[in-house]
Formats: structure tokens, C-alpha cells, sequence
């Protein structure tokens, strides 16, 4: 057996059987794993009792040979983001980017690049659960991690350039339309040249201008939002609580 070092966040836990659980991690060395928690003595359900989602942990896990389970052995914290946990806004939006986390990610494709991106996320969250375009931004930039960012440069059906008028975006297609395609797409979404400036800066990881914009910010979300639902094939069960 094989002993595995890595940061790692929980993304979820189920219980397997009467007296283990499953965790599931993403670690920054592994990318998405599961690994068995055995809570048959004090010591096992001290480290169940750490595998909390909005936790950044350093494990150590066994690897089986021939199997996709991997077994904890030893858990320690290492932020504990306690802030996040005790502010309503922060809880949500942390529990909301952990599961697009776990939908958008495979077991043991380590994507270490996404790991940071969501460590530095969780941390301005916890210092501004509020902060301009900081939920946005994770979107943004998981999408291109993950090979889905949205084609803005040229027509997503057609290819061909696109106009500074050309501001329909297909969530179906996963792109902007030129005028001539837009007119026979799928459910096409027309946007504000705001919105747009502000996704293409996303984009380029630039800042958005204005910062404040909220009117911009909420359409960037819905048309994010129905980017990621057309790519998953289905809502995120977080979405919902997170404008209560
Ligand atoms: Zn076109």
C-alpha cells in the first residue's frame, strides 16, 4: 500500500454501512479522490469530525492497489475558514462553489491550478463574502480550467469574426452569435455591452469596470448560470439558496 501526502477540501461525505463513511477530497496532488473513513474508535471519528466541507486539511491517505478507494490515516487542519462558517452569505456561496467543484471534476485528474483558484477564492470570501465579481470570477476561471470557457472571439456557430453590435449569447451553443446566426439560435440571451466587457474582462483575467455595478454583475450571473446548467445538463442543487 502506497501512503499519499496532499492538501485537500471535503466536497461531500456518505456513509458506507453502519460504521464508515466515504469522503470525498480534492486534493491538490490527486485531484478528485474518494477515501474511506473507518469510525469504529475515538481516533477514526476525531478525524470523521474534521472532513467538514469549507476545511483546508493536510491528509494522508493509503492507496490500494487496483482500487479506487483510497483509506484515511491521518487528518490535520490547516485553515479552518471559521469565518465562513459563521457568516450566512459566505456559508452559501462557499458550499455553492464547493459542489460546482465536485460536478465539474473527475477522480484522479489533479488540476492543481483549480486548487489554488479555490483556496484564494475561500479565503477573499471569508475577508468579503460580497466582494464585486469574486463568485464570477471563480466561474470564469474554472470554465477555462476545465476547457469550457465561453467562445467570445468569433461566432460559436459560424466561426465567423464578430462585430462590437454582436452581443447574443447562446448558453445551448456555449458562445456569442454573429447577427445572422442569432437570429435562428436556440433560446439566444441579448446582453449589455457591461455584461460583456465584463465577461471578456473576466475572461482575460483583468478587473471588471465599473466594480460596483450590480445591475451588470446579476446579468453576468444568469448568463454564467445558464452556461454551466447547459454544459452540467442539469441546475446545481446550491443555486437556489444562494439569493435567499
Ligand atoms: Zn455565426
Amino acid at each position: 500500500m502506497a501512503l499519499l501526502r496532499s492538501d485537500a477540501f471535503v466536497l461531500r461525505t456518505y456513509k458506507l454501512g453502519e460504521v464508515d463513511q466515504i469522503v470525498v477530497f480534492f486534493t491538490r496532488e490527486l485531484g478528485k479522490i474518494r477515501a474511506v473513513v473507518r469510525r469504529s474508535h475515538s481516533l477514526r471519528r476525531h478525524i470523521a469530525s474534521l472532513c467538514q466541507p469549507l476545511m483546508h486539511l493536510h491528509v494522508i491517505v493509503f492507496a490500494r492497489p487496483q482500487q479506487a478507494l483510497f483509506r484515511v490515516n491521518s487528518v490535520e487542519v490547516v485553515e479552518s475558514f471559521r469565518s465562513l462558517r459563521e457568516d450566512f452569505t459566505a456559508l452559501r456561496s462557499g458550499l455553492y462553489l464547493t459542489e460546482l467543484l465536485d460536478v465539474t471534476t473527475h477522480e484522479c485528474e489533479p488540476l492543481p491550478e483549480l486548487f489554488e483558484l479555490f483556496q484564494t477564492t475561500l479565503a477573499q470570501l471569508a475577508r468579503a463574502p460580497t466582494a464585486p465579481f469574486l463568485m464570477r470570477r471563480f466561474e470564469v476561471r474554472l470554465l477555462a480550467l476545465i476547457g469550457y470557457a465561453p467562445q467570445l472571439a468569433t461566432c460559436v456557430r459560424c466561426a465567423r469574426p464578430l462585430q462590437p453590435q454582436d452581443r447574443t449569447f447562446s448558453p445551448a451553443l456555449g458562445g456569442l452569435l454573429c447577427t445572422a446566426c442569432a437570429a435562428t439560435a436556440p433560446q439566444p440571451l441579448r446582453v449589455t455591452p457591461a455584461t460583456l466587457a465584463a465577461l471578456r474582462a473576466l475572461a482575460a483575467d483583468e478587473a471588471p469596470l465599473p466594480p460596483g455595478d450590480t445591475a451588470t454583475e446579476r446579468e453576468l450571473e444568469r448568463l454564467l448560470h445558464a452556461h454551466l446548467v447547459a454544459r452540467l445538463g442539469r441546475e446545481l442543487k446550491s443555486y437556489p439558496f444562494l439569493h435567499l
